[in-house]
Parts: C-alpha cells; structure tokens; sequence
C-alpha cells in the first residue's frame, strides 16, 4: 500500500509537470494560423522550430496616423531562408517569466504576426510607450532604423483577415497570442500577470488588449536574451542608408504603393505644409529616395540589398487549371485527384484542403490520388497542390 502510495504520488507530480513544463505545438495548428495572409507569408518546419518567411510588410496600409515620427519609412526586408522567423517548437516554462519592459528585450522582436511582420517590445530604449507617444501609426506599426516595418503592440486589425479564435501572432518562446476570444470562440477568460493562461490542453497562450501591456506581460517560455537584449536566435533587418532623427511636428497622413511596386510615397504635413518622400528601388539594390518639400526637392541614392522574393509568392498563374481534375465536384467529400501528363507526381510537394475561412483541414506532403474529407462539415473548401515553385488552388464543393 506504502508502494501503491508513493506512485500515485509520483505520477500525479509527473503528470502536472509535464502538463506544464513543456508541451510540443503541432506545427499544422501553427501553419493554419498563417494561412490566410499567403502568400506575403511563407512557412515550413523542423523539429525544433516553426519557420517564418516574408518581406515584413502587411498588406494593410502602414505608416497613416504617426504624429512623431524618427522619419523611417517602409521597406520590404528579406526575412527568407536561414533569415526567417524562428518560432520553438517545443515551449518549455520559464523558472522565472522575463518581464517585457523597459529593462528587457528593447532590441528586436517579441513576437511575430500571421502576416510575417515582427512585433516588438511596447516600450522604446528611452522608457516611452511607443503607442502613447504617437510613434504607431492606425495598424499599431512603424519603421525602424533599417526602415523595417514592425507593431509595437497586438495587431489587432489583422482581425479584418482571420477569424476571430485565430492567433494574431506568436511570441519568441513559441506560444499563441490571440484576440478578445478563447480558441474554442467563447469570450476572453481571466488573464494572469503574465497576459496570458492556461487553455484546457495545457498549452499556455496570450491575449491581445488595447491598454497595456498589449499583448505578453512576461515571456511565459524560456528565451535567450543577449547583451543587447534582443531575443535570439531571431531574424534580421538590413539598412541601406544610415537612420535618421525625430521630426518634431510632423503627422504622417498618406503613403501609397508606386504603380510599379517597386516604392512609395509617404506624405507629411510640417507647420500645416505638405510634404513628401517618393522612394523606389530597382532589381539590383539601387534605393532612391526624393525629399519633396514646398522649396523644392532633394534626391539621396543608396546602394542597398537585393530584394527578395517570398519563395510561395511565385505565380501561379504559369499553371494552367487543366493540369489538376478534382472529382467528383460537388461531391460528398470522397474526393480523386489526377494530374494531367505534363506534371509527375513525384513534382508535389504538398496538399493542402482550407476551410473558406483560412482554417487548415488537411495536408499532406506528397501527391495523394484520394482524400478523404466525408467527416468534414458541408461547404466550400480550397485544395491547394504545391509543386517546387508552383501551386495551384481549386474550389472544391462538398455537399
Ligand atoms: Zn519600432
Ligand atoms: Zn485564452
């Protein structure tokens, strides 16, 4: 009985350490969270971390709303390949939860959005609440000094893009942040001090809020900070010209992609004038920059980085949709697919079946001649085949 006792006991202790010690995240919750914003962001996966890839920038509007600016402007980074986001895959708890404030994490990311863009600490190196002082534009943004595009607190709006039990974002240690709603859609629980909790699986998760801290409190899962206290490993942005100064006065009130999305023009108004910074770069890193004012105009030209391309942001238009039959459609989810000759199909690298709301259903990482989606719900689904450098995606109707 003494034996029988101390077991129980034993796993008992066990069992709760390990529900919240560590806990490995299924990288295909992870990917379906991002879904929705490909192609500006592209994912893959190892063991150990959830990869992600983008130029850094939202496909929302950036910059409007700024009333002190460092006179920064947006510039598509190349967070790609071994520069990509590093989300752990395998969170462990820290002893001791790292505070996100002025003292710790003031160089880089915290967390990175859906969309592929960093969010970083609410709190700049000088103490101040960058979203108080004005510094964030309407999405909750700005640049940095390498004219990186990057939030300063939840971004919130990406709500106008995911469904509203998604995450918006995950931090550095590898956990969820999500919005008003737990992920099974009921209202927001109470958070503890670190912003956070619990969910009933044991995974520990964030929630955004419009006062601060925003979003994480204290980094629930180890991190490594270094001397410049900035999480690593993390990706990087590169400058093409030195940074710049606060512009005291200034409002930004307008910034528009050239016709040619190779630029843009940021408008300002200074001491109720207007003026403007018209900026574009070509394929070979040449970075451009106009300073438009109402006594006229000065150019800068920087040899900069080439710019990248997100690897699933290639056309797909160069496949044609003969290539790929799906039948019967409308079906009752018992689903063939075939190829035409031009494709083998060892040229597959995944299917992938979403939901009309983004929702990852099913993958699978080789061609697949059947899939069997009879147990899902009736209604509109996205297969999408991904070749090397392809993909194509069909509208499947499952009645
Ligand atoms: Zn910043
Ligand atoms: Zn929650």
């Amino acid at each position: 009985m003494l034996t029988a006792g101390i077991v129980s006991a034993f796993f008992s202790f066990t069992a709760s350490r390990l529900q919240t010690a560590q806990s490995t995240t299924d990288p295909l919750t992870v990917d379906s969270a991002f879904a929705p914003f490909r192609p500006q962001v592209h994912t893959f996966w190892d063991s150990t971390y959830f990869y992600v890839e983008s130029q850094g920038i939202p496909s929302h509007q950036m910059m409007v709303g700024i009333t002190a600016w460092q006179q920064q402007v947006p510039i598509p980074q190349c967070y790609i390949g071994t520069n990509a986001w590093s989300i752990p895959l395998n969170p462990v708890l820290a002893a001791t939860p790292v505070p996100v404030n002025q003292n710790h994490f003031l160089r880089g990311a915290v967390a990175v959005a859906v969309n592929g863009v960093a969010i970083f600490n609410p709190y700049t190196n000088t103490g101040a609440d960058a979203y108080l002082t004005g510094q964030l534009d309407n999405w909750g943004g700005h640049c940095g000094r390498a004219d990186d595009y990057h939030y300063h607190i939840a971004p919130v709006t990406l709500y106008n893009q995911t469904a509203a039990n998604m995450p918006i974002a995950y931090a550095l240690d590898g956990f969820a942040v999500y919005g008003s709603l737990e992920p099974d859609s009921t209202p927001m629980t109470t958070l503890d001090v670190n912003h956070g909790h619990f969910a009933p699986n044991g995974v520990y998760h964030y929630h955004a809020s419009p006062a601060a801290p925003y979003m994480i409190g204290n980094m629930v899962g180890q991190v490594t900070e270094d001397s410049t206290l900035q999480i690593v490993p993390q990706a990087a942005a590169h400058p093409v010209r030195p940074s710049l100064t606060p512009l005291a006065g200034a409002v930004i009130t307008d910034c528009q992609p050239n016709g040619t999305n190779n630029g843009y023009t940021l408008t300002y108004t200074l001491s109720g004038q207007n003026y403007y910074v018209t900026y574009d770069w070509t394929n070979n890193g040449v970075y451009t920059f106009n300073f438009i004012s109402p006594s006229g105009t000065t150019t800068q030209a920087y040899n900069g980085f080439s710019q990248c391309t997100v690897p699933n942001a290639v056309n797909d238009l160069s496949l044609d949709e003969s290539v790929l039959s799906i039948y019967p459609n409308p079906g009752n989810g018992d689903i063939s697919l075939q190829l035409n000759s031009s494709l083998n199909k060892s040229d597959v690298r995944e299917i992938s079946v979403y939901s009309i709301q983004g929702t990852l259903i099913k993958r699978e990482n080789a061609f697949v001649s059947n899939l069997d989606l009879k147990s899902i719900s009736k209604g509109v689904y996205f297969v999408k085949v991904r070749f090397a450098n392809q993909e194509l995606t069909k509208k499947v109707l499952i009645q």
